[in-house]
Parts: C-alpha cells; sequence; structure tokens
C-alpha cells in the first residue's frame, strides 16, 4: 500500500492543498495528528481530509481544541488559539477530532502523534529518547509527529543505541533493515527553518518512506490568520519555518 502521511497541519488549508496537490499517487492518507490549532481554516482542513480516504490519531491541539485535554499546559497563544477553534467547530467536527484512538497499527506500522509510550505529550526529539520508546511499539516503523521536525531514528539491532537521520528529499529511505521510529515533519507549521510543507510518501510493500517538500501560499495563510487576529507570532514564523 502506499500512504501519504501528513501531521501537524495545523488549520492551514493553503499548505494542505499544496501538498495534496503535490503527492505521488497514494491509496490512502494517514493523519499523524494536530489537524487544528494555531491556523486560521480548522474546519475546512477536516472538509478537505474527509473528501479523501483516510486514517487519523489525536495530537495535543485536537483534544485542547475540544475541550479534552486541559488548556492548562499549553503556551498562552496556543491556548487563545484552541479556544478561537472551538468556538469555529461543529459537533460534528468535535467527533471527528474527538472519537479517536491515541495509537493505531495499519500495515504493519505504528502511529502515534508525540511518541508510543506516552502518544499526546511526548517530543521524540533526540535519539536516546527514541531508543526509550522502542519497547512502546512493536512494529518495525513508528510514525510520529508533534516536534514539526523531519527525521529519522534509526536502530540497527535491538539494545543498540539509535541514531538521527536526516531524511533525504525525494528519495526512498529504507526502513527494511533494523527498526525505525520517522517523523514526516509538519505540512502546517514547519520548524526546521524550512517554511516549505512537509510530508511523506509511505510504501509498505517496498519498505519505504520518501520525504518530500512543497512551496505553499503562505502570504494566504498569514492574511486569514490576520484578519481573523490570529496570534501574532504565529503568523510570522510561517515564514521562517521556525
Ligand atoms: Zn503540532
Amino acid at each position: 500500500m502506499r500512504v501519504l502521511v501528513v501531521s501537524d497541519i495545523h488549520s492551514n488549508l493553503s499548505a494542505l492543498d499544496a501538498v495534496l496537490a503535490d503527492a505521488p499517487a497514494y491509496d490512502q492518507i494517514w493523519s499523524l495528528g494536530d489537524i487544528v490549532g494555531y491556523g486560521p481554516q480548522p474546519c475546512e482542513c477536516i472538509a478537505r481530509l474527509s473528501e479523501y480516504e483516510h486514517q487519523r490519531i489525536p495530537g495535543n491541539h485536537d483534544w485542547g481544541a475540544i475541550g479534552k485535554i486541559s488548556l492548562d499546559v499549553f503556551n498562552k497563544q496556543a491556548a487563545k488559539a484552541a479556544l478561537w477553534t472551538r468556538e469555529q467547530l461543529s459537533a460534528s467536527d468535535m467527533a471527528y477530532l474527538g472519537e479517536l484512538d491515541e495509537v493505531l497499527e495499519l500495515e504493519g506500522v505504528t502511529l502515534a502523534h508525540g511518541s508510543p509510550r506516552a502518544p499526546i505529550w511526548e517530543y521524540v526529539v533526540r535519539a536516546d529518547i527514541a531508543m526509550e520508546n522502542m519497547a512502546a511499539f512493536s512494529t518495525r516503523l513508528c510514525l510520529v509527529g508533534h516536534s514539526h521536525v523531519p527525521v529519522a531514528y534509526w536502530q540497527q539491532h535491538a539494545g543498540r543505541n539509535c541514531i538521527g537521520l536526516q531524511l533525504p528529499e525525494g528519495e526512498p529511505f529504507s526502513y527494511a533493515e533494523g527498526r525505525s521510529l520517522i517523523n514526516p515533519g509538519s505540512v502546517g507549521q514547519p520548524r526546521d527553518a524550512d517554511p516549505r510543507a512537509s510530508y511523506l510518501v509511505l510504501d509498505t510493500s517496498a519498505e519505504t518512506v520518501e520525504h518530500r517538500r512543497v512551496a505553499y501560499d503562505i502570504g494566504a495563510t498569514q492574511t486569514l490568520m490576520r484578519s481573523r487576529k490570529l496570534f501574532g507570532r504565529n503568523i510570522d514564523r510561517l515564514e521562517y519555518g521556525i
């Protein structure tokens, strides 16, 4: 099966549409959470994904927006965005974001927003954190989001240290050997100093992922955010990918 893997769309429809237009052929979409939060078009992003056959797991911003987790631990601007998002969502949007398993296993691949051992909150941003998480899933590959930084952590043998690898852009990366924990980066708010939308195409038969980037109309998203009085710093950061 070929899968378009997206994460951290963050209500950025312009970025999501650019990814959908850029992606080579796939059978299904898998979303790793944070469909909403920060950005200006939460309902539109839910509606767009719903046009496609897709699977999804929740992120902290999704559950923060619907009140399923407390906003006390969100920073001020993220909490403000979550409350604004809550006002926009319909009852069916709420159900769409709420009634989800925190971890899924599909086609021999584990999906978690943060990490397999703490799916809503933990950031896997170092090889030692990746290594500690290897015991929390049993498949060869685990896909996570949350940090908004594309990366692969790879473990050759059980008990060995993980190493962090940059995912080559536009080239297949094999996960057939050893075990891997891979982050596709963020569609709607990249934080690796590259403002282009980031995603993966997964081929479960070939056991490869291909990391892809696509430019999108950042100005269109920023204009909508300004017109909706959404959150200064989160407007500017889109330009810099931070
Ligand atoms: Zn996020």
